[in-house]
């Protein structure tokens, strides 16, 4: 039995991105998305009708639950070049880069028991690390430059002998830059060493292949691409079996021993559903949202002046934004624009009131990242969704602005000596034409 879903849009008649009048304009993708219609469609049978166990294999039941998660399986290596064993269904990314980097520890200590990682990857990866610190791990934490990019001569430098793990994202959750995973998979396979790449918020938006990238281990997650929450896969690369991670979740054995637990059934055909369609419309996607995530920059940079654009300006996932407005703190930004959800900085570090990590990795002066915002856009947004969030956000740092005592001072004071606090700040004029 299937039924079809409406989504909010359709159930209110209005057309876009589920959000009737009273929803605010949803910005903060790379928190989360919203799950595609398609996807719960997908989801539905395996809740009431077709409903067993996928360990079940000895009725009809456990058999159409185990093919529905072998089909998954596929469909999620589909998009990243894997082979469909390869795939081990897991929590989320978060599960995923706790089993990469903890589990290949436990299983390679005696090969050696440095790590290296960066100063800018998610929080999994990081106190996944930390806590290896605490078990006679050592790691090394490359910085990045102003820009966020690492500097492959000193990831070079880094490995030793006894560099067990390379585990370095994609792309950055909160500016979106794209790092070389490719020259680091050939790096860590010249001085064979394990290659993590954590790529919750690349998966579905750049083409990832980890056979041409060098990829050992890849975390990924199905709410970051229109799938459901606490769903996620972890790619384990077949012909390195002396190398692949020691499980941290033991039981029934399942999922070939990495990590066991009875299947998310619905949640996994889900996440395979979700694979599937952004290996379909990936290409056209990121070139709309690329093209309306340009849109927004150029609409707010012609109105609000003393803006600037965190994270590579060219080499950054096309529908992320981090803009920082000086004079103003992003919390009070976003207050006065309830009608647009972005977020200050990762939705897993926001509820602390500390400037963002990685902003303060790129030398981002600690009041300049309070001004920050990360807008990211997704697949339900629609061009006039763009323009008022435009004038949401054009009208809420003014408002801002004209409860600031710094600004005005700065405008009176011609700008200059305000803006250039910091010598690599990109002006509005460069925004608008990223090749001055
Ligand atoms: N890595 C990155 C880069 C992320 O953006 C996130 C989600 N914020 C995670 C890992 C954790 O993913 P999950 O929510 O599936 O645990």
């Amino acid at each position: 039995m299937t039924r079809k879903f409406k989504t909010n849009n359709e159930a209110n008649g209005v057309s876009g991105s589920g959000r009737g009048s009273s929803r605010a304009v949803y910005l903060d993708n790379a928190a989360t998305t919203a799950v595609d219609p398609a996807v719960l469609e997908a989801m539905l049978p395996y809740f009431c009708d077709q409903f067993g166990n996928a360990a079940s294999i000895h009725h009809d039941f456990g058999c159409q639950a185990q093919q529905a998660v072998q089909n998954a399986r596929g469909q999620v290596a589909g998009l990243i070049n894997a082979n469909a064993g390869e795939i081990v269904f897991t929590s989320g990314a978060t599960e995923s880069n706790n089993i990469a980097i903890k589990g290949s520890a436990e299983k390679l200590r005696d090969k050696g028991n440095h790590i290296i990682t960066c100063a800018i990857e998610h929080k999994a990866v990081l106190d996944s690390c930390k806590y290896l610190e605490t078990r006679d791990f050592e790691v090394t934490y490359l910085p990045v430059d102003s820009l966020g990019m690492l500097d492959l001569a000193q990831l070079e430098e880094a490995i030793t002998e006894k560099t067990l793990l390379i585990s370095i994202m994609a792309a950055n959750n909160e500016i979106g830059t794209i790092n070389p995973i490719a020259e680091i998979g050939a790096l860590a396979d010249r001085c064979k060493v394990l290659f993590h790449c954590d790529a919750t918020q690349a998966v579905g938006k750049i083409p990832i292949d980890v056979q041409e990238c060098g990829i050992d281990l890849l975390s990924l997650s199905a709410h970051k691409i229109y799938g459901p929450k606490g769903v996620g896969a972890l790619f384990i690369r077949r012909n390195r079996k002396e190398n692949r991670p020691a499980p941290l979740i033991h039981g029934g054995g399942h999922e070939k021993g990495y990590r066991s637990g009875t299947l998310n059934v619905p949640a996994i055909v889900g996440l395979g559903r979700a694979c599937e369609l952004c290996g379909e419309n990936m290409m056209r996607e990121s070139e709309r949202l690329g093209k309306f995530s340009q849109k927004l920059l150029r609409l707010i940079s012609e109105n609000v002046d003393h803006i600037r654009i965190n994270g590579h300006q060219e080499n950054r996932l096309g529908n992320l934004l981090n803009i920082t407005f000086e004079f103003v703190e992003g919390e009070g930004v976003m207050l006065a624009m309830p009608d647009v959800a972005v977020s200050s900085g990762s939705a897993c570090t926001s509820e602390t009131l500390e400037p963002s990590y990685v902003l303060r990795a790129l030398g981002v002066p600690d009041e300049l990242a309070h001004g920050s915002l990360r807008f990211s856009l997704g697949r339900f947004n629609t061009e006039q969704e763009i323009d008022l969030a435009a004038q949401s956000v054009i009208r809420a740092v003014k408002k801002m602005r004209d409860l600031s005592p710094l600004y005005e001072a700065a405008v009176i004071h011609d700008n200059d000596e305000f803006r250039n606090s910091n010598e690599e700040s990109i002006t509005n004029e460069e925004i608008r034409n990223p090749k001055l």
